[in-house]
């Protein structure tokens, strides 16, 4: 160990800032915004670290990354050690350098940060990854006699235990309701902030390990769990929760009404970034407003002005401190010009003879006394309103659990919010050898937590039918 807390007095070099594409270029590409640390900004960073004894940033890593022992090996520039160490933890630190929400995880809880900036961790685990990108994954293919897994949906969950299971040598097969695998991480979350090149990589390194993608299966439908449990030895159920709320006003069904999830999966998925290689039906806007101030909201409306929108305008109901978006995200799209009009609840759309949508009917608010989640409730402000013009509104209010998978498979037990009960610590459901993990057992949640739950059903996986333990990729 280099050092102790004690160390902390000390005057320590400013954390080093990530360069990015400047706000008035990037809001009209979809490339992505940050650009990666350079070698020297990388170790320079690392030096930062105190190497603790007792290092807090991994009691806030939800899979416990190695995190002082990686940065430990970035300060001797053994960048192939830093990458070991990670991936002894979390297999895919290319993305999760790029999307976890540090600020509440691992840098939240730095020792450097009580009285400072803590150290850049998420951009140290995105520079190593990057570096290693270009590796050959060590090849396990799975022998004749192999158990086989089926995992249903290809989110993250579904791609850790893909990951693991297949490296201690079980057969695993994907299916995957969409014709591209990756789930969120594909049609979610935009090119500029995640590339798909990024994602695109690991499911290759999945594919030479001898995983199966079989696209276009709907689970519930193409295949059921029980006709899946007849030739496999357990199935993972990682379909995530994309089912999305609406707000239940009037003109919600007028034309340019879309829900924030059809919106980014026809521009990610369906490739309109990529226009006009890729053409598929979208309606750019020349207004656009977003319903919404969540993580979801600022991707939409991000997306909103680099399909060319003229002006884009979150709209909410309490005020930018009740905001749930991370800081930084906020503030990227601030940078890009997407404008806040904050107090203020959608009443109504309106619409044109052809039932197209012309404007929004805003309510004003003020904030009253706290609610049940500590937050200041927001109340109308009586005879108050304001109409927003408007051809484009994205609804982002969170999203639920689909039913289609669930209905099929009635032994399968809920909870009262629609998502699958299971154990915590196997992750297996009320039906024997089914697990699940991810957004259908949490609600909508984060990429990390995914993989998580992904990595503990897969241990209980691998412990009841693999020959041997995962060797690390
Ligand atoms: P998902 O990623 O939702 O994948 C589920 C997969 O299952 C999908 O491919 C779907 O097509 C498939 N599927 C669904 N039903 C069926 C069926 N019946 N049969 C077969 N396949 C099916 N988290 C972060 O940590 N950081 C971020 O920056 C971030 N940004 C986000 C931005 C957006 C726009 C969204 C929507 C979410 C974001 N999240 C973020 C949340 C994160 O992406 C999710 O928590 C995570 O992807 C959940 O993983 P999962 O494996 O449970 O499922
Ligand atoms: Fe300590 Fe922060 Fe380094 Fe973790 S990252 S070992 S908490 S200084």
């Amino acid at each position: 160990l280099r050092g102790s807390t004690m160390e902390t007095k000390q005057k320590r070099p400013n954390r080093v800032s990530m360069p990015c594409q400047a706000a008035d270029v990037r809001n009209k590409n979809f490339d992505e915004v940050a650009l990666g640390y350079t070698e020297e900004m990388a170790f320079t960073e690392a030096s930062r670290c105190l190497a603790c004894k007792k290092p807090l940033c991994m009691s806030g890593c939800p899979v416990e990354v190695p995190i002082r022992d990686f940065i430990a090996r970035l300060v001797a520039r053994d960048i192939d050690g830093a990458f070991e160490t990670i991936t002894s933890a979390n297999s895919f630190p290319a993305i999760c350098g790029r999307v976890c929400p540090q600020e509440n995880q691992c840098e939240g809880k730095c020792i450097l940060g009580k009285k400072g900036e803590p150290v850049a961790i998420g951009r140290l685990e995105r520079f190593v990854a990057d570096r290693m990108l270009t590796r050959e994954c060590r090849k396990s293919q799975p022998g004749q006699s192999a158990k086989r897994i089926a995992c249903i949906g290809s989110g993250p969950s579904s791609l850790a235990v893909a990951g693991a299971c297949s490296r201690a040598g079980l057969q695993v097969d994907i299916y995957e309701a969409m014709h591209e695998a990756g789930g969120v991480l594909i049609y979610g979350i935009p090119s500029f902030r995640l590339p798909k090149d990024v994602v695109a990589r690991e499911i290759h390194n999945l594919e030479a390990q001898g995983v199966g993608f079989y696209l276009n299966y709907v689970g519930g439908r193409t295949v059921t769990v029980d006709s899946l449990l007849a030739s496999y030895a357990a199935v993972f159920i990682g379909v995530g929760a994309g089912l999305p709320n609406f707000l239940g006003i009037a003109g919600e069904n007028l034309l340019g009404v879309v829900s924030a999830n059809e919106y980014l999966t026809r521009i990610n998925l369906g490739r309109a970034f990529q226009f006009p290689t890729y053409d598929p039906p979208v309606f750019p806007g020349r207004h656009v407003t977003v319903c919404g101030a969540g993580n979801v909201a600022m991707d939409a409306a991000r997306t909103a002005l680099r399909m060319g929108a003229e002006s884009v305008h979150i709209i909410y109901r309490r005020t930018r401190d009740e905001m749930p978006a991370r800081k930084e995200e906020v503030e990227h799209a601030e940078e890009e010009g997407v404008q806040f009009a904050m107090l203020s609840q959608p009443l109504q759309f309106n619409g044109n003879e052809k039932r197209e949508l012309v404007s929004v009917e805003l309510q004003k608010m003020e904030l009253g006394e706290p609610d049940a989640s500590g937050r200041r409730r927001p109340k109308p402000i009586a005879g108050e309103t304001v109409v927003m013009p408007t051809d484009l509104a994205i609804v982002a209010l969170g999203t639920r659990s689909n039913p289609v998978l669930l209905e099929a498979t009635p032994n399968l037990r809920l909870n009262d919010r629609g998502y699958i009960i299971v154990d915590e610590a196997t992750g297996e459901t009320s039906i024997p050898n089914v697990f699940a993990g991810g957004d259908i057992v949490t609600g909508a949640a984060t990429v990390i937590l995914a993989m998580g739950a992904g990595r503990r059903a897969a241990k209980e996986i691998i412990t009841r039918f693999a020959d041997h333990e995962a060797p690390v990729c």
